[in-house]
């Protein structure tokens, strides 16, 4: 096979597809060949060989007709948290390791109905909890850029199968950082949308007021493409947008690709007192080097404040573990998932199920969750934290009146050695600073590639904008890309 697969985008594969350049079978043989081959990466749960296979070779006898999907015949993979109807969804979780689901989740659906083919469902913490991939069921996910380092969590998975290969693109869920924080550890793309964009309908809920699924690509046209097949309306899911939304990766081709010298006149602001404790200077480094990339291209900066965001981790913690003990109540080893045998009563069956089921993190988190909602303590902690929150939003809402977007690191170091910190939650929990205050304020963010540390391993950047406005993000992102694309398309191995 002469065409370079793994270096095209999803445009340059669909045109090779629709030219018989390449079969859907040969793109689709390819990663399950690579899955394979970087089994140790533990980048999946579950991988549907004979059943790709088919959908290849069924898209390749139907071929392509004028009006298709560009994701048409493109192998894609979801993170185990997206039910696909009778394929397995564990969420990492001994609680759900034989759960089958019994409908499509909507993103799922999306990606089906436009041909797309789900080769498999990737590894990820425990019900989405981590900031490490190291709380699964199934073991950590390694990073491919350093085997003996994390990937980042929660959607390791995803972001592992992207980066080296094993998927075109993956989807994750972005409930504090999930698909941005791993993106950035491995130098790939991603976006978290706006709270509302994209249907939560499907997918095993965590945190639901701050949960947002979220596509992984190599490059930003994928990204568009991945982000375009999800986004929109969803009946099933009250809480989506019934704004109309536009085809991003149309945006791109049609108005900005060629043009660019039009998009580069928007405003970044800079939060510079956030910009201080436990930032690694390489991290920063790299954050100069990007502003000046995007100077040179003809964006202007200028300084900004975000008082509250210095209590967003406190906040997120909070919130975040008071949704997930009630979401999480429903495993109660009746109605779904795993049951003990060691129980002689019905609370022993609650209780033995629930503390044999789930893993650390995810009963550290209940059981803060419960406390902070006990009574007594609702109005100290988790009342105190919406107030807060409420604070943490109005900054970026007064930021936005006088900038478009905001840049910021994604992850406040590179990827850390596994095991390093899973003894001491707290500093995991650092790991967010970057990343929560953007799920709290429900706005979207698209994290980036930019250098890499003096320790070899990679180094992100996110741009946040306006509720709504992911079509700004993408075109920075598609300029920063023009500038310097030696920091895309990389394939972590060969
Ligand atoms: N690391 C964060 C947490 O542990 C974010 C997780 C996520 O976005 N799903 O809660």
């Amino acid at each position: 096979m002469s065409f370079d697969i793994l270096n095209s985008s999803i445009l340059a594969l669909n045109k090779a597809l629709r030219e018989k350049k390449i079969s859907c079978r040969e793109l689709t043989e390819l990663y399950l060949k690579r899955i394979k081959k970087y089994k140790d990466l533990n980048a999946y749960i579950s991988v549907f060989e004979d059943e790709s296979l088919k959908r290849a070779e069924s898209v390749d006898k139907d071929g392509f007709s004028e009006n298709d999907s560009v994701l048409r015949g493109i192998p894609v993979s979801l993170k185990d948290i997206f039910m696909f109807k009778g394929h397995k969804t564990t969420c990492a979780s001994k609680m759900l390791s034989d759960h089958v689901s019994v409908y499509n989740a909507t993103v799922t659906k999306r990606l089906e109905d436009k041909g797309a083919i789900v080769i498999g469902k990737n590894n990820m913490d425990e019900f989405a909890m981590g900031s490490s991939n190291e709380h699964s069921f199934y073991g950590p996910v390694l990073n491919p850029w350093d085997t003996a380092r994390v990937a980042g969590g929660s959607s390791g998975g995803s972001a592992v199968a992207v980066s080296a290969g094993l998927s075109q693109i993956s989807y994750g869920t972005d409930t504090g950082g999930s698909v941005r924080l791993p993106a950035s550890y491995t130098s790939i793309c991603a976006l978290k949308p706006t709270y509302g964009r994209v249907s939560r309908y499907g997918v095993v809920a965590f945190a639901s007021s701050l949960d947002q699924p979220g596509p992984m690509a190599r490059n930003v046209e994928d990204l568009a493409a991945a982000f375009d097949a999800v986004a929109g309306h969803d009946e099933k899911d009250s809480t989506t947008s019934t704004r109309q939304y536009q085809s991003i990766l149309g945006h791109i081709k049609n108005n900005v690709d060629g043009n660019e010298k039009k998009f580069c006149k928007k405003c970044i602001g800079i939060p510079r007192d956030f910009l201080k404790e436990g930032l690694d200077p390489e991290v920063l480094k790299s954050f100069e080097s990007v502003v000046s990339v995007l100077e040179k291209a003809g964006f202007s900066f200028k300084d900004i404040k975000l008082p509250h965001a210095k209590y967003a981790l406190d906040v997120y913690y909070i919130i975040n573990t008071a949704e997930a003990s009630s979401n999480l109540a429903r495993y109660d080893g009746i109605r779904y998932g795993f049951r003990s045998t060691e129980f002689s009563d019905l609370k022993g069956l609650y209780s033995s199920s629930r503390s044999l089921g789930f893993g650390e993190e995810v009963k550290r988190r209940i059981a803060l969750g419960t406390f902070v909602l006990s009574a007594g303590y609702y109005d100290a902690y988790f009342i105190k934290a919406a107030k807060v929150r409420r604070l943490i939003r109005r900054d970026f809402e007064e930021a936005y009146k006088t900038c478009d977007m905001i840049l910021l690191p994604t992850a406040p170091t590179t990827a850390f050695k596994i095991g390093e910190k899973t003894s001491d939650p707290m500093t995991m929990y650092l790991s967010d600073i970057y990343t929560v205050p953007v799920n709290l304020a429900s706005i979207p963010s698209l994290s980036f590639p930019s250098e890499f540390g003096s320790d070899n391993m990679p180094i992100g950047m996110q741009l946040l904008g306006r509720h709504f406005d992911e079509q700004t993000l993408f075109e920075a992102a598609w300029l920063l890309q023009k500038e310097r694309p030696d920091w895309f398309n990389k394939v972590s191995v060969k």
